[in-house]
């Protein structure tokens, strides 16, 4: 069997431990476009903010392919012929494949803002990127950076700590808009602003002058000498849809992981995969599950009929000090919404007919993984026990006992 895999990141290394976990023998060829090796992604602001202390990225050990046996071709594919079962790529190679991984990832969007073309905006996504900037910081004094999201946030943190006046531009009401409910943001926006972070919340960039001037849609203007656009990512699809494969956010997958052509898989910020939590099928742009992904879709490939589980969105970052971790849904519409807070700690739950369904926990480390399992393992909990958990104060020891006895249930059976 002659597995080929499209793109060399995390949702491959996930494959070809799939693969290998049930054929040692089947030829394994990785395209890899970006032409770095597998890195880990979340890794480039801590190397933006401490160069020298994390020159290391790898996200698995230098002879991880060559230990597997995997040949890397550092190339792009340019067009999958499906008739042919093979693909072309920019040096000219043609490449045959029996099964075929599409593990092509994300890109950051670039909007349309006028004079966002010019050679000082960037965008913050690949280890080349974060190179990059960090020479170009050199005499840099000030940044805006546009969007809140995740890597606008990280962005921001690492420039701050680089000595840079950061200047943070999101459009939406608050901060972080996907990960945490206005309530949640007002105080990690606290937070940041306390450090010296300026943060405009309810505001666009309009216009990026050639004099270095960032005139926002109110008038005001902010100075930078370099602009970072991180106002969100796109999957990488255009491979799929040049080849007629069915194309919705991302490529659309079966529950084992194939793409409507059955020789052909997909797998991490690439795809749409199951939300446990909506049902719905999403692209949920997250390092875990496009590893998880990758591994299921390479077993699959290599002959195992495994449905794939889904996964639960979650997220896990810690800002300029404090530790902010979410899950499942935080949006106003679902469940019922129970609070705590104390001095610089938070907990908002979201709890839909006994069962947990999201939280935000910043500054509770220590809840946060019983709190995730609660959601993907759906265990309900007594009617009141959420409740109870958060007015009594939430802590490992208020914790549903529902959650401690379907947890030992589960370990006995061996499925935790
Ligand atoms: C700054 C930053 C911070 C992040 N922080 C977090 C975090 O805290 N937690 C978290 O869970 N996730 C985080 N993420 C997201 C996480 O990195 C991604 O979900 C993960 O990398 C997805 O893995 P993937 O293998 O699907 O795609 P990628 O890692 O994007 O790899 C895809 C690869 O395919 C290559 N490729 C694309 N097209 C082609 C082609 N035609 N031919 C050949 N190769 C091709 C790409 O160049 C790329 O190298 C972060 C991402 C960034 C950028």
């Amino acid at each position: 069997m002659k597995y080929v895999i499209i793109g060399g990141c995390i949702a491959a290394c996930g494959a070809v431990e799939g693969i290998r976990s049930k054929d040692a023998q089947g030829q394994i060829i990785i395209i890899d476009g970006e032409k770095r090796g597998a890195y880990t992604r979340p890794l480039i602001s801590y190397f933006l903010s401490e160069p020298s202390k994390y020159s290391d990225v790898d996200y698995r050990s230098p002879d991880f392919f060559k230990d597997r046996a995997v040949e890397t071709i550092k190339a792009r594919v340019e067009l999958i012929d499906r008739p042919g079962q093979l693909l072309n790529l920019d040096n000219g190679e043609q490449i045959e494949y029996d099964r075929l991984l599409i593990a092509t990832g994300a890109s950051p969007i670039m909007p349309p803002i006028p004079g966002a073309d010019q050679d000082w905006v960037k965008s913050f996504y690949t280890i080349g990127d974060a190179e990059t900037i960090d020479r170009d910081i050199e005499a840099a004094r000030e940044v805006v950076v546009i969007g809140s999201g995740l890597i606008g946030m990280k962005a921001a943190e690492a420039l701050f700590k680089r000595g840079l006046k950061v200047h943070l531009v999101e459009k939406e009401s608050h901060i972080l808009p996907r990960q945490l409910t206005p309530g949640a943001a007002v105080s990690v926006h606290r937070h940041l602003a306390r450090q010296g972070l300026d943060i405009i919340t309810g505001e666009e960039v309009a216009v990026i002058h050639p004099d270095h001037q960032i005139e926002l849609k109110n008038g005001q203007k902010l100075s930078a000498d370099l602009v970072i656009m991180a106002v969100g990512t796109r999957p990488n699809v255009e491979l799929a849809v040049a080849a007629g494969l069915e194309v919705r956010q991302g490529v659309v997958l079966d529950d084992y992981l194939r793409t409507s052509d059955h020789k052909i898989y997909a797998a991490g910020d690439a795809a749409e995969t199951l939300n446990v939590i909506s049902g719905k099928q999403e692209v949920m742009a997250l390092l875990p599950h496009a590893h998880r992904e990758g591994y299921q879709a390479g077993r699959n490939m290599a002959g195992m009929d495994e449905l794939d589980q889904g996964s639960i969105p979650m997220n896990s970052v810690k800002l300029l000090g404090w530790n902010i971790c979410s899950a499942g849904v935080t949006g106003a519409r679902d469940g019922e919404l129970l609070s705590w807070y104390s001095k610089e700690q938070l907990l908002e739950i979201k709890v839909r007919e006994n069962y947990l369904i999201g939280y935000i926990a910043i500054n509770m480390p220590e809840v946060a993984g019983p709190l995730t399992n609660a959601i993907s393992k759906k265990i309900p909990a007594a009617a009141g026990e959420w409740q109870e958990f958060v007015e009594r104060g939430p802590s490992l020891a208020t914790i549903p006992s529902a959650y401690w006895q379907v947890l030992r249930r589960l370990e006995a059976n061996g499925s935790n």
